[in-house]
């Protein structure tokens, strides 16, 4: 019998198995394929924040930067490499966006002179963050995971028994899915993503970066092996599980992304990586006890008119949680949202209310309603 029963094995499911391991619960993790097989292995995993302007967003990007920084740094520093990161503003837009992070943030800035010697644009506006970094996505959660079962199975179904759950012939008194953009079982309508598909190359080049930068495309810093991480790309029309994908078009995309910015010399590519990013429609992360639409709704139709019902009077699936919706930012993420579960699950500590997967229970009633 575990404590808890986490379904997934990307960075929310290895976090997550982690923090609730050092916190002496017991866990046990179901993978239908590998470890980082899904998103998590795709992602070049940069760790920076969203220059924009100041929003819920923002602030929650923000704080789980410095969370995750801190949090990679101390636990895996062989996962990690830090260096600082310069943001280029890809037109007029972003520029302003620029500047208004300049102005609003209370994040480290520092003189990139030292840094731009291979920029190939050194006119449009920019920011240096002094502290950032790249994590090697595989690595990092095969290490979280390093003590912990993890048991090598699809998990299509599962039963409650008194106080516990069964898969196959594992219990466990919770369970949390954490299955990113794959289907999800639990077939609530209330929640649904937005699957943005992506590719992510790494190469070798005869210039050594000492900086990560960041334009139309993200190029990493030349990594402890001398790699370095070009993407990704964006695609919402993509479907990688359908249709066949173009790997020589899109890496001559990214290298030609990157070249609008740096000057790579002698590039190799090395291997290509793709991925979905599952993404909220709100672009806030997804996270919390599961509710019970049905039978929410049967106890409050004043929902479907709009009416406001506090989150604690839902009707919940007992002892059911998630993590998702983390979109291109799970690396950044995962750590702080290990710990605002771990503090739901354990000792009742309310989930921000922007975060809480509750939030979409009334947006869907009323959206049923209006046909
Ligand atoms: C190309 C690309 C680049 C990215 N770059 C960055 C970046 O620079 N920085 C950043 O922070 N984020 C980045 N991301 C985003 C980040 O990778 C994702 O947000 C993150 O990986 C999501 O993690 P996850 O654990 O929720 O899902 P996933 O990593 O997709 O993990 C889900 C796991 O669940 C397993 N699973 C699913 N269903 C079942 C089932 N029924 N039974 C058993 N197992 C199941 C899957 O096999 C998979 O291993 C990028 C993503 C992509 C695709």
């Amino acid at each position: 019998m575990f404590d808890v029963a986490i379904i997934g094995a990307g960075i929310n499911g290895a976090s997550l198995a982690y923090k609730l391991k050092t916190s002496g619960k017991s866990v046990v993790v179901f993978e239908k394929d590998s470890i980082a097989s899904g998103g998590s292995g795709a992602a070049g995993a940069f760790i920076a924040p969203k220059f924009a302007k100041t929003s819920e967003l923002t602030l929650l990007l923000e704080k789980s930067y410095l969370n995750s920084l801190e949090f990679y740094e101390k636990k895996f520093n062989k996962y990690i490499n830090l260096s600082p990161l310069v943001h280029i503003a890809k037109n007029s837009q972003e520029s302003t966006k620029i500047l208004q992070f300049k102005e609003s943030t209370s994040l480290q800035i520092c003189d990139d002179n030292n840094f731009s010697t291979f920029l190939s644009d050194k006119d449009s506006t920019r920011v240096c963050l002094k502290h950032s970094a790249v994590v090697d996505a595989i690595g990092v959660c095969n290490e979280m995971l390093k003590d912990i079962e993890v048991i090598y199975e699809n998990v299509d179904t599962f039963s409650k028994e008194d106080d516990f759950y069964s898969i196959n012939s594992i219990k466990a008194k919770k369970l949390v899915f954490t299955t990113g953009g794959f289907k999800n079982i639990l077939d609530e309508p209330y929640f649904n993503y937005r699957a943005i598909f992506g590719h992510r190359i790494d190469i070798r080049c005869s210039n050594k970066l000492d900086f990560i930068h960041h334009k139309d495309v993200s190029v990493s810093c030349s990594k402890d092996d001398a790699l370095v991480s070009v993407g990704a790309t964006h695609d919402i029309h993509f479907d990688m599980f359908k249709e066949e994908f173009d790997y020589k078009k899109s890496r001559e995309v990214l290298l030609q992304k990157a070249s609008n910015s740096i000057d790579l010399k002698d590039v190799e590519v090395v291997e290509d990586f793709i991925g979905i990013r599952c993404g909220s429609n709100d672009y806030m992360p997804i996270v919390g006890r599961v509710v019970d639409y049905e039978k929410t709704i049967k106890k409050y139709p004043k929902l479907l008119n709009g009416q406001k019902v506090d989150f604690d009077q839902f009707e919940y699936m007992e002892d059911i949680y998630m993590i998702n919706g983390v979109g291109g930012y799970g690396f950044v993420l995962a750590p702080t949202l290990a710990d605002d579960l771990y503090l739901n699950m354990f000792e009742n500590k309310k989930l921000n209310k922007n975060i809480d997967l509750a939030r979409f229970v009334s947006r869907y009633a009323k959206r049923v309603k209006n046909g």
